[in-house]
């Protein structure tokens, strides 16, 4: 055998090549990881993290507002934008440490630079060589941009996290997960929000109940969505933009950000001289275990194209580590994935869709209810939420559970187990409820919707 320097290179410290670092070398291995930017990757620096703390930072603008229906008054309340950016910063921070910690107690060697492939079993990084066994490639991925006449004056999350001041109006181009979490971070900071989408509504891919009551509520706080729109252009005027619209309407805005989907970043990482085949998307072509077509490299994470969820990069990486190391082949299990998407309000999602259900499995009985939780009545807030069952009519499995509401995430978590168990309604029905809470909802509702749904 060939005398390497490592059993393991990682190319990329994100959600999945910090996992699966650790645990090689957890499994006896000697490991080294190469990162070009910040160890802890897209979740915790450009994603999840900052994302999820500059929605907990909007969301007091609500919290406020409510608190008054509750006896509160909050006179001289004020909000600051750049400190909430610098008190994120600090968070982030200090997980690049204890993510760096984590990886330096294990005993894995850290290589910062940009990493590339010379042949199958050699990473060149800053100028020099290091050879490995097995090499893994979780280099994720990166904002993706169409080509529009003044794109370059476009932003994206990379900088919409990093913003030192607050614009009065911005126009979000996109409708998926990022651009709809964007919408809410910036319409409950007092922002004006246009969306732009090209498809119908938001989210596509979604359950059709869960799309309309997002773009309800989104419309009810006062983002303005263009459906079935497209930009044209976008050109500087003044301090900020004229975006020309199909339809040749145009919008002033003082910032404009895509939202447009990510494109994974294997431009430039040498596979085609280590014999590792990519899609047209670029995503690197992996099996079932994660394996590329050159034996001894291995893909998990963004970078593959399959599921772009840190929790998947995560358990991908888990079981590439079970596969390469641990003489146990392991596939990852892509069914009842749960997601989340912290819009205002947020969604909690596990399962199928009414639509794939009816195509799948044919019958199908859907329950579904919308209130106003009992928080908002005080508050006096018009926001109401939805919960929606999707239920096998044959064998009386819950085949979907969707909820777009406050704690929406929170909730379907637990309800992502039972549905893990194969679940039915009877047994949903024999669960006793949490009074008074939302979440009851999901083991109390009896009330077939009248139509029922056909293949
Ligand atoms: P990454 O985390 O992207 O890590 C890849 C690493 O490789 C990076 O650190 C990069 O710098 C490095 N790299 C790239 N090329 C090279 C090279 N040639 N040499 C060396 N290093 C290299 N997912 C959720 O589950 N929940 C959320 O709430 C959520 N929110 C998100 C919000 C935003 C704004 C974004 C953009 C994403 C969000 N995601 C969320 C998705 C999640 O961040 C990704 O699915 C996850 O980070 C993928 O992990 P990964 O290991 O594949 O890649
Ligand atoms: P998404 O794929 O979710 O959404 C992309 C959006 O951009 C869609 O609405 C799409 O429209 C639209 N679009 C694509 N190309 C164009 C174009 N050329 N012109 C106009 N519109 C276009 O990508 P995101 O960038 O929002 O997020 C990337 C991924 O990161 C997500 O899919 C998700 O996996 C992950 N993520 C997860 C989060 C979470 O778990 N909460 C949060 C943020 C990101 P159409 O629908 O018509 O294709």
């Amino acid at each position: 055998m060939a005398a390497y320097d490592f059993d393991l290179i990682t190319l990329g410290a994100g959600s999945g090549g910090v996992r699966a670092s650790r645990l090689a070398a957890q499994a006896g291995r000697r490991v080294a990881v190469v990162e070009e930017s910040r160890v802890g990757g897209t979740c915790v620096m450009r994603g999840c993290v900052p994302k999820k703390l500059l929605v907990y930072g909007a969301h007091f603008a609500d919290d406020l507002a409510d608190s008054l229906g509750y006896g509160w008054s909050m006179e001289g309340a004020d909000f600051d934008w750049a400190r909430l950016v610098v008190a994120k910063n600090t968070e982030l921070n200090r997980l690049e440490g204890v993510y760096t910690r984590i990886l330096r107690d294990n005993g894995i060697t850290v290589l910062e630079g940009r990493g590339h492939l010379s042949d199958a079993h050699t990473v060149m990084v800053a100028g020099k060589a290091y050879t490995a066994e097995t090499i893994l490639v979780a280099t994720g991925g990166r904002p993706s941009l169409p080509e529009v006449p003044g794109i370059e004056h476009a932003i994206t999350s990379n900088e919409a996290l990093d913003l030192m001041q607050l614009p009065e109006r911005v126009v979000i181009v996109g409708g998926g997960y990022i651009a709809v979490e964007f919408a809410g971070i910036f319409n409950a900071l007092g922002v004006g929000v246009t969306m732009v989408l090209r498809g119908d509504t938001v989210l596509r891919g979604f359950d059709a109940d869960v799309r309309a009551s997002l773009a309800e509520e989104m419309t009810r706080k006062g983002i303005d969505l263009r459906a079935e729109t497209v930009v044209r252009s976008i050109e500087r005027a003044g301090h900020g933009y004229t975006v020309l619209l199909s339809g040749d309407e145009t919008i002033e805005a003082d910032l404009v950000m895509y939202a447009t989907g990510r494109t994974p970043n294997t431009t430039g990482l040498g596979l085609e001289s280590a014999g590792v085949v990519v899609n047209a998307k670029g995503a690197i072509m992996v099996d079932a275990l994660s394996r590329t077509s050159a034996r001894n490299i291995w893909a998990v994470g963004d970078v593959t194209d399959r599921v772009a969820l840190t929790p998947v990069a995560i358990a991908e990486a888990a079981s590439f580590v079970r596969t390469a190391f641990l003489g146990q082949p392991s596939a990852m299990d892509y069914d009842n994935i749960p997601s989340a998407v912290f819009s205002m309000p947020p969604i909690g999602t596990v399962g199928l869709t009414e639509a794939e259900a009816i195509k799948r499995h044919g019958y199908v009985d859907v329950y579904l209810s919308r209130f106003k939780p009992m928080r908002n009545i005080l508050a006096e807030r018009d926001e109401r939420s939805m919960m929606k069952l999707i239920v096998d009519r044959a064998s009386d499995r819950v085949l979907g559970v969707h909820m777009v509401g406050a704690d929406a995430p929170e909730i379907v978590q637990g309800f992502a187990v039972a549905l893990k168990c194969g679940a039915t309604k009877a047994q949903f029905d024999a669960t006793v409820g949490i009074h008074p809470t939302a979440a009851e909802e999901f083991v109390t509702m009896r009330e077939k919707r009248p139509e029922p749904s056909r293949a």
